[in-house]
């Protein structure tokens, strides 16, 4: 492995853990070796995730009913965004398709053409949606069975049980954990790190270093001084109360649900036998106990212990790779977990990681890893933002300060292509992709002005026909399909 004997990851969050599973399962001949504080603690939040965590799982070999068992998780079919855009009004953020994006085929525009929406929105013509609407969820069917297999899915799940899951893993495959609050960092004279020191006086070497720390950030952030981007003109947030409550009473929900409140929004993962609850805003506009109020105010359970306040800012470090320190999670950066994307990046960055360390060059190595990085945290951020500049809440400070902000320019063009020619404009290191544009543009009523031509290529009987059938199709699908809670209580029989 090109000169790397010894791999020593600080932290043993989701991220800490995550690396030290991938590391032992995918690179040979290399000892791994992580340091985690039991007095410091994990951040211990992030439950809702991404679709291709089920990638990363598959990869370490693991089988889903067994994670879903230890991690009390259950299935996740998308976002639910209720009062984003206005009070009253909700939508949904697919892990599904709309079928065909562009030329005359394009669904979307087909069914804005026949003015069928806003009567039949969007939604009733993608099949995950509508498995989620009625609380249904069953797995997409293995290879091209149409309609019934053109969707993915991800999961909810306990962040401690999952760090705990993947420990018991990647100590199964050899990683070491050692116990100790790293109190000091050993450098060599080229200025790369020799050793971390812990408050006993031990020394933990290494021949590269992965920093996991978390908000600390100790190796990138305070021991090389990576500057801190900080994105907080855009995306404001700063605090999030977190609690967790029974499981309220009726089907369980296969979706997140984020609900906007006056200077932020809640969050809402269903578990097993439990839901995670949140509120996430920003303190320029709301102060903490208030904020505290509005989370427990939207409860629909009692909650089971007493909420939990979390600081962060939003941003992310200048660069992750240097010398012979990868930071990896929160370390690296955060952007609010609006879109469950802090795992999935972790997984992300790992993916792109391990091959590098096999090649010759690490310094040629470290300079892609950051550039990708970067962009990475700016797609997800334009993402981010998306949902803000979209809405037509005007009701608070926050609401009118968000809306009328200047917008990063890469944001802005994307948002010209849409309004002007109907382009999902996509670029490098996209995390989302059009359907997900396309699904926030939808929810948000945000339509390009003009009516392509090419959808007039269509004769309009020819297009009602099309919409109708895939309408009538996605609506039998999803009759037949089990209750949610069924699905997951017959893959937990299985086991
Ligand atoms: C409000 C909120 C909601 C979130 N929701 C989601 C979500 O829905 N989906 C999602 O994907 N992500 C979410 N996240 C992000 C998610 O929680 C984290 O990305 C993920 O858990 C990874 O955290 P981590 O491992 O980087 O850090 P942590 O969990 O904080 O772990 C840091 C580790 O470093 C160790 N450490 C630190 N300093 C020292 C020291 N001096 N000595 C020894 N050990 C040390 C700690 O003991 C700990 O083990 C959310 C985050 C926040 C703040």
């Amino acid at each position: 492995m090109n000169g790397i004997r010894r791999i020593v990851i600080l932290g043993g969050g989701s991220a800490g853990w995550m690396s030290a599973a991938a590391f032992a399962t995918g690179l040979r001949g290399v000892a791994i070796e992580l340091v985690e504080s039991e007095e410091i603690g994990i951040i211990g939040v992030g439950e809702a995730t991404f679709p291709s965590i089920r990638q990363f799982n598959d990869i370490l070999g693991i089988d889903e009913a067994d994670f879903l068992a230890a991690t009390r998780g259950s299935y996740k079919l998308g976002i639910q965004f209720r009062d984003w855009k206005q009070r009253g009004e909700h939508y949904f953020h697919t892990f599904g398709d709309f079928g065909h994006l562009d030329g005359p085929m394009a669904l979307w525009g087909q069914l804005r053409r026949l003015q069928v929406a806003p009567q039949t929105p969007l939604g009733e013509f993608c099949l995950p949606t509508v498995m989620a609407s009625q609380g249904r969820f069953c797995r997409p069917a293995d290879g091209d069975q149409g309609l019934a297999s053109r969707y993915t899915y991800a999961y909810h799940f306990d962040a401690t049980l999952y760090a705990a899951f993947l420990r018991r893993l990647a100590e199964g495959r050899g990683a070491r954990r050692t116990e100790g609050r790293v109190v000091g960092v050993e450098r060599h004279e080229d200025g790369r790190v020799r050793a971390l020191r812990l408050a006993d006086g031990r020394e933990v070497e290494g021949d590269l270093f992965i920093d996991c720390s978390g908000l600390a950030s100790l190796l990138i952030g305070q021991t090389l001084e990576q500057r801190f981007v900080d994105y907080s003109h855009w995306l404001p947030v700063d605090r999030a109360w977190a609690v967790p409550t029974e499981r309220a009473p009726g089907g369980l929900a296969p979706f997140t649900r984020s609900t906007a409140l006056e200077a932020g929004w809640a969050w809402r993962i269903p578990l097993q036998d439990r839901t995670g609850n949140g509120h996430v805003f920003s303190s320029r506009y709301i102060d903490e106990g208030r904020a505290r109020e509005q989370l427990l105010a939207q409860l629909d359970a009692p909650p089971l212990a007493e909420p939990r306040l979390l600081r962060f800012r939003t941003g992310h470090r200048e660069r992750f790779w240097v010398k012979n320190v990868v930071a990896i999670g929160l370390a690296a950066g955060f952007l609010e977990p609006l879109e469950s994307t802090a795992i999935f990046m972790v997984h992300n960055a790992l993916g792109r990681l391990i091959p590098l360390l096999g090649e010759a060059d690490h310094a040629e190595g470290a300079v892609g890893f950051n550039v990708q990085q970067l962009r990475q945290f700016q797609r997800i951020r334009d993402f981010i933002i998306l949902h803000y500049a979209l809405s037509e809440r005007r009701d608070s400070e926050f609401w009118r300060a968000l809306t009328s902000m200047a917008l990063p320019e890469s944001l802005d063009y994307k948002l010209h292509a849409w309004r002007e020619t109907g382009t999902l404009h996509v670029y490098d290191n996209e995390a989302f992709d059009t359907t997900s544009w396309l699904a926030i543009h939808a929810g948000m009523g945000h339509w390009p002005r003009r009516r392509s031509p090419w959808l007039d290529e269509m004769p309009a009987e020819l297009a009602g026909r099309y919409l109708a059938e895939r309408h009538q199709a996605i609506a039998a699908l999803a009759t037949h399909m089990p209750e949610h809670d069924s699905y997951l209580r017959s893959r937990m029989q299985a086991l």
